[in-house]
Order: C-alpha cells, then sequence, then structure tokens
C-alpha cells in the first residue's frame, strides 16, 4: 500500500517562508504540541493537497488565509506551497517514478497550481491518480479538530453517502449522471421532435381531405382507363374475330361464286348446244315442209277441193233441174190421165216407205265404210234413191192437185199441156248435159285421188319425220327451258352472292376502320388489362358510366395536394422514425439508469453489510456491553434513504442527538474502524480524536489506532500519552516568538518512560 513519506510546507500558515519538511513513514505517527503551536495547520496541510477544493474546509475564508501572513521578522508569503512524497515502490500509484510528489501551490489571488513530480498537472489528474490508493469519501480519514462527532450529527443522507463513497456508488453515479444528461438531451430533442411532428400533423390533416379527393380521382381515372382499355380490348378482340370472320365468309361465298361461274357455264354451253339442236330441227323441219310429197299433196288437195266444190255445185244443180223436171212431167201426167188419186196416193205411199228404208240403210253403211271407192259407190246409190223419193213425192203433190183442181184444169187444159212439155225438153236436156258435168268432176276427182294416194304413202312418211323432229325439238325445248331456268337460277344465285359479298366487303371495311381506332385509342391508353372472359362489354360500360358519373361528381381536384401530402408524410415518417429512435433510446438510457441503480444497490448493500457488520463488532469492542447498528431508513430502496445510526452504550439506549461528547466520539470512531477495516485507505490524519474519551476509552481506542497502523498509514495529533504510547514515531511541533512554527522530532523512547 502507498504511504507518504514526507511532508513539505512553504508559506503555508504558520509554518512561515522557509521550507519545512516533515518525514512520515508506514504506521502510527503522533504529532504532539502546546496549543497554538501549529499542529492542526500540518493537517490542514494534508488536505490543501489531497482534500476538497473548497477553501472553507480548511478553516479559511479566502485562499489568501492560507498563506502564511508574515510577522514582525518575517514578510507574508507570497505563495504557499505543500508538497506530499508518497512512496510508490509497489509501483501502486500510476507512475513510473519510486517517488511520487504531489504538490499544490496557492497564490495571493487564490490561483492554484498543481504539479505531479514538479510537473504542472490538473486537478482531475492528481484525482484520477490517487483516488484508487488515497480515497477520502466523506473525509472520514481526515478528522478536523473537533469534528468527530460531526458522523453522529450529520445529515443521515450525507452519511449514506459515505457508504456511497466507499461502495464506488460514485462511479455509477456519473454513470447516471452522464446518463440522466443524456435522457435530459433526449427528453428535449423528444420534446421539440414532438413539437415538430404536431405542426406536421396538423399540416397533413389540413391536405388530408383533398389529397383523399384528388386519390380517389386518381383511383377513378385508373381504373376508367383501365375499364375502358379492357373494352377496347374486348371491342378490338370482337373486331378482329368479326374482320376473320368476314374474311372467311368472303374467301367462301368467292369459292361458291366461282363454282358457280363454272356451273353457270357448263349450263350456257348445254343451253347453246341445245339451242343448236333446236334450230337444225327447225330448219329440218323446215326444209321438209316446203319441198317434195307435201307441197304436192298440198296442190292435189287444192285441186280436190275445187273440184270436189264444182261437183257439189253442178250436183245441186243437177238435183234441181231434175226436181223441176219431175214436177212438170208430173204435172203433165195429171193433166193427162185423170186417173182416180185415192189408189194413187196409195201406190205412192208404199213406194215411199220402201225408199225410205233403202235411204236409211244405205246411210247405215255409208257410215261403217272407210274405203274411197266403197263410198262413192253408196253415194250413187243414194243419189238413185234420192232421185226416186223426189219422183214419189211429186206424184203426191199431183194427186193432191188433182182432187182440188180439177174444174179448173179441165178448163186450161188446152194450153199448160205443151207449156210444161217444152219446159220439160229444156230441163231434160240441162239434166243430161248436168249429168255428163258430174261424170267428168267424178273422173277428176277420182284421177286426183289417185294422185294423191299415190304421194300420199310418201307424205306421211315425211309427217312422221317432221313430227318426230318437232317431238324432239319440244323435248329439246323443254330441256332448254328448264336448263335456261336454271341457269336463271343459278344466275340470280351468283347475283346475290355478289350482293352479299359486297356487303361482307363493306363489313371488312368497317371493321377494318374500328379495329385500327380501337388499336389507336388502346396504344393511346398504354394499358394492358387482360380482359376477363366473364366482363360483358354491357357490365364494362355501365361501369365506365359509373365511373364517369363518380368522377364527375367528384369535380375540381388539387393535383398538389397528393404531393403536398406526400412531402408532408415523408417529413413525418423521417422525423417520426428520428423519434422512435430517440424513444429507443430514451428506452435504452431508462434501461440503463436501471442498471446503473441496481447495480448502485447491489454494491452499496454490498459494502454496507460489511460496514455495518464491522460497526457493530468494532462497538462492542470500545464499548463493552454496548451494542450498536447501522439502519438503513429505507431497506427496500437503500439508496433513497438515510443512514441511521442506533448505538447503546453499555446498556443505554441513547438517540444519536442526545449523545454525550464521549459517546459521540467513541460511536464516531466505531464507525471509522469499521469502514477502515472494510475498505481500507492508505491514510488517516485524525486531529484530537480523543479530545473528549475518559482514559479506560482513550486506551481502548489507542489500542485499535495501533491495530489499524499495522495495515494503514495514520497521522494522528494528540495530547495525551495513551496515544503517543501507542504511537511509532513522534514529532513535536511549536511556535518561536516570531509566530513561526517549528518542527521536532521527539525520541520516543524519552516519551514511553
Ligand atoms: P491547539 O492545541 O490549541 O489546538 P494548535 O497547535 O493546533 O493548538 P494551530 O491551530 O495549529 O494550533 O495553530 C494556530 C496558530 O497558527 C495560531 O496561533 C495562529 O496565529 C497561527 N496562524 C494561523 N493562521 C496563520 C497565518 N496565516 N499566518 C501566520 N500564522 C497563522
Ligand atoms: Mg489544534
Amino acid at each position: 500500500m502507498v504511504h507518504v513519506s514526507k511532508i513539505e510546507l512553504r508559506g503555508f500558515k504558520s509554518f512561515g517562508n522557509a521550507k519545512v519538511s516533515l518525514p512520515l513513514a508506514q504506521g502510527l505517527t503522533a504529532i504532539v504540541g502546546p496549543n497554538g503551536s501549529g499542529k492542526s495547520n500540518i493537517v490542514e496541510a494534508f488536505r490543501f493537497v489531497l482534500g476538497d477544493m473548497s477553501a472553507k474546509v480548511m478553516r479559511a475564508e479566502r485562499f489568501s488565509d492560507l498563506l502564511f501572513n508574515g510577522g514582525k521578522d518575517h514578510r507574508p508569503a507570497p505563495f504557499a506551497e505543500v508538497s506530499l512524497h508518497f512512496n510508490n515502490d509497489n509501483n501502486a500509484l500510476p507512475v513510473d517514478s519510486k517517488t511520487v510528489v504531489v504538490t499544490r501551490i496557492v497564490n495571493r489571488s487564490g490561483t492554484c497550481i498543481y504539479k505531479i513530480n514538479k510537473k504542472r498537472a490538473s486537478r482531475q489528474e492528481i484525482v484520477d491518480m490517487l483516488a484508487p490508493a488515497v480515497s477520502s469519501p466523506g473525509g472520514y480519514n481526515f478528522i478536523m479538530q473537533g469534528d468527530i462527532g460531526r458522523f453522529i450529527r450529520m445529515d443521515t443522507l450525507d452519511r449514506r453517502k459515505i457508504i456511497d463513497g466507499l461502495a464506488g456508488v460514485a462511479e455509477y453515479d456519473e454513470k447516471k449522471e452522464k446518463a440522466l444528461a443524456q435522457l435530459q438531451q433526449v427528453e428535449t430533442n423528444l420534446q421539440t421532435m414532438s413539437g415538430v411532428l404536431n405542426e406536421i400533423r396538423k399540416h397533413m390533416e389540413e391536405l388530408r381531405e383533398a389529397r383523399d379527393h384528388a386519390l380517389r380521382h386518381r383511383e377513378l381515372d385508373a381504373r376508367l382507363n383501365q375499364t375502358r382499355a379492357m373494352l377496347l380490348q374486348i371491342q378490338r378482340d370482337t373486331f378482329e374475330r368479326k374482320l376473320t370472320e368476314t374474311g372467311e365468309r368472303i374467301r367462301n361465298r368467292d369459292e361458291q361464286m366461282r363454282e358457280l361461274s363454272e356451273k353457270l357455264g357448263q349450263v350456257d354451253a348445254e343451253i347453246q348446244t341445245h339451242e343448236r339442236k333446236i334450230r337444225e330441227f327447225n330448219k329440218f323441219i323446215e326444209q321438209s315442209q316446203s319441198s317434195g310429197a307435201i307441197a304436192i299433196v298440198g296442190g292435189l288437195r287444192e285441186r280436190m277441193g275445187t273440184l270436189t266444190e264444182l261437183m257439189g255445185a253442178a250436183k245441186r244443180e243437177y238435183e234441181s233441174v231434175c226436181r223441176e223436171a219431175t214436177g212438170v212431167r208430173g204435172e203433165l201426167e195429171k193433166i193427162s190421165a185423170c186417173r182416180d188419186p185415192t189408189t194413187e196416193f196409195a201406190r205412192l205411199s208404199t213406194e215411199f216407205d220402201k225408199l225410205r228404208g233403202e235411204f236409211d240403210s244405205l246411210l247405215q253403211d255409208l257410215k261403217d265404210v272407210k274405203s274411197p271407192a266403197k263410198v262413192g259407190e253408196i253415194l250413187g246409190k243414194l243419189r238413185s234413191v234420192l232421185n226416186e223419193i223426189h219422183r214419189t213425192v211429186a206424184g203426191f203433190d199431183a194427186c193432191i192437185k188433182q182432187v182440188l183442181e180439177v174444174p179448173e184444169m179441165e178448163g186450161k187444159q188446152g194450153i199448160s199441156p205443151s207449156k210444161l212439155r217444152t219446159r220439160l225438153a229444156t230441163l231434160e236436156g240441162q239434166r243430161l248435159e248436168l249429168g255428163q258435168r258430174l261424170k267428168e268432176y267424178q273422173r277428176k276427182i277420182s284421177e286426183t285421188k289417185k294422185s294423191l294416194e299415190s304421194v300420199t304413202g310418201r307424205e306421211s312418211e315425211m309427217l312422221k319425220s317432221i313430227q318426230l323432229a318437232r317431238e324432239e325439238r319440244e323435248r329439246l325445248e323443254g330441256k332448254a327451258r328448264r336448263v335456261r331456268g336454271k341457269a336463271k337460277r343459278l344466275g340470280e344465285e351468283l347475283k346475290a352472292l355478289e350482293v352479299e359479298v359486297q356487303g361482307y366487303r363493306v363489313e371488312e371495311g368497317r371493321l377494318q376502320v374500328q379495329l385500327e381506332t380501337a388499336e389507336k385509342e388502346l396504344r393511346r391508353f398504354k394499358v394492358h388489362a387482360k380482359p376477363q372472359p366473364a366482363l360483358a362489354p354491357a357490365k364494362l360500360e355501365s361501369e365506365i358510366s359509373a365511373l364517369e358519373a363518380e368522377l364527375k361528381a367528384l369535380g375540381p381536384i388539387n393535383a398538389r395536394a397528393v404531393r403536398d401530402f406526400r412531402t408532408a408524410e415523408r417529413r413525418f415518417n423521417a422525423q417520426n422514425s428520428q423519434y422512435s429512435k430517440l424513444t429507443s433510446e430514451k428506452q435504452t438510457i431508462l434501461n440503463l439508469i436501471d442498471r446503473i441503480d441496481r447495480k448502485k444497490g447491489e454494491i452499496f448493500m454490498n459494502t454496507f453489510s460489511q460496514i455495518s457488520k464491522n460497526f457493530s463488532e468494532i462497538f462492542s469492542e470500545l464499548s463493552p456491553e454496548g451494542t450498536a447498528r447501522l439502519i438503513l431508513e429505507n431497506p427496500e430502496r437503500p439508496l433513497d434513504g438515510g443512514l441511521e445510526i442506533e448505538a447503546k452504550p453499555a446498556g443505554k439506549r441513547v438517540r444519536t442527538g442526545a449523545m454525550s461528547g464521549g459517546e459521540e466520539a467513541l460511536t464516531a470512531l466505531a464507525f471509522i474502524f469499521a469502514i477502515q477495516r472494510a475498505k481500507p485507505t492508505s491514510l488517516y490524519v485524525l486531529d484530537e480524536i480523543d479530545a473528549h474519551l475518559d482514559p479506560e476509552n482513550r486506551q481502548r481506542v489507542a489500542e485499535m489506532l495501533r491495530l489499524s497502523s499495522k495495515q494503514t498509514q495514520i497521522v494522528l495529533i494528540t495530547l495525551h500519552d495513551a496515544m503517543m504510547a501507542a504511537a511509532d514515531r513522534l514529532f513535536g511541533v511549536s511556535m518561536d516568538g516570531s509566530g513561526v512554527s517549528r518542527m521536532l522530532s521527539v525520541e520516543l523512547s524519552g516519551y514511553a518512560a
């Protein structure tokens, strides 16, 4: 353990301007001397270097009070200087030197200078270097004169803080302080940021409606475009499909037309063939009719007709002449032979009936006969029967006349018969001549008939050919008609197809334009929606109009709102993430503080329990039959409460505030020794701690100091022998007549005696 090997003073308080040196060593050093000689000033010199920075602690109002103020023989010191020489043989101090000299100098203006081995150093450097070896939390190892009771009277919290210091809580306090400072910084930042966030949030709220509005508009617009594109795609696909279908139809119809044209060609050729044949038949018929047998037959028939007519006329004339002649003859007969008319009448009736029977039978025959020769024969017979009938009828006339005109006739009989006979002769002549003519006609008719018969065979063959030709022609004409009908139908069909194709071509053109328009529009949309087959165009159209209506209803939009909102949002997010970071940072700090607090509690309790135990033991040693203990005001959270001392010297129960000076000193010393045992520090400087102790107690304390000085360096100011007897060495302090303190070494042997 490090110890102070020497203390040097110059210009410090009563020690004058010359350098005063006090050699020190391990163990117990006692400093003795009369009142006012300057003993306590030595304690203050130690504290000047090692203790608090505050001048007050050194009983001086001002730093200048620390400087030797001179006297009648001495000038005041311009500065005060104290050096402590530390033995560093075992390198307890982190300096590469066997002796480490720590110096503090203060001038009248209160300016302080520190030095380590004569080199300027900062106060902090000295603290850092010495603190681990010579720590003195609460100054418990520096007991100023009359100050021992301080530990008893002090605030319980301050007392607890001594334990804090020993336990090294301060280290954590520093950390905690740093953490708290950080926490405060973080909280300040959080507060600032929260304000900023609120500002941005407010701004965002202001923008939100317009932004939502614009976003809705944008969404609807996008959907509208999408839907339009979908519809367009469907339309385009439909146009494309229809175009393909129309193309197919056109090709199909073209094929049909080609087939029809081919058929029509064939039919036309057929018609021509038929017509050619018909013309041939016509020519044949014409030629057949206008030449050869038919022409001859025509001439003969004409001649036959003429002859038949002439013969008819001649026959009628002949018959008229015959009838007149019969009449005339009858009259003549009546006149010449006036016979009984009744008998005549009866004969005539029989005659008439017979003739009529013959006539009927001949007529019957004529109907059945086919050959012209037979017809002629029957006709001849009929003619003679008719002549007979005429005669009979004339007989009837004569009979009737005879009955009616008998008287008259008898008068005129003389004139009439001659006239009648003349007439009869004329008639007879005419009859003969006519008969001749009839015969002539008959002959000519026969001749013509013969000629006709000779050419009739050839004519009928010819006619048959003509007939055949006509039939064939008719058949052909029928065929031609049918074929023409077919051709007409084909033509009509062709025409209809042409019209149809024309229609399709128009449709094709229209679809082409529609397709191109749809594609152009689609490119404009730049949207490639896959049309869902389930969506019917009608549905899309109604969706489009719904969207358009909604868009229209939305009205004008503030396009900037979206951007402004986004900017604000980005700012908000950035700030917010910063805020979150800070929050988590805060949490980290809080956690750290919590950990620090826990660790503090742990190390505090560690040290406290040792000291507490030691305290009870030492008190019992110092005050036989007495008990004492340390009580934490807040055992749950010791660091939130103070430290109470409870002492019962020799069976008494005394409150700390009501202790006698001796009891106070004894209890305080027990406390100090308890600390020394738990956390020994290398140096104790104690100024008259034994002032109030009775000899018995002083003796026990002296013994304890002696034991303690085996482990630690103790510098003790005392006026009592028991203490001096316990010391390893003694120094005396005296003051000369000029008010300057002097050091003198005292032989122990002398004192011991
Ligand atoms: P006691 O036994 O009564 O406690 P002491 O030996 O402890 O006495 P100190 O208190 O150390 O005495 O010394 C006090 C003396 O130091 C006083 O007489 C005082 O005049 C003197 N002194 C104090 N400050 C100065 C100073 N700045 N310059 C000169 N002398 C001083
Ligand atoms: Mg004193």
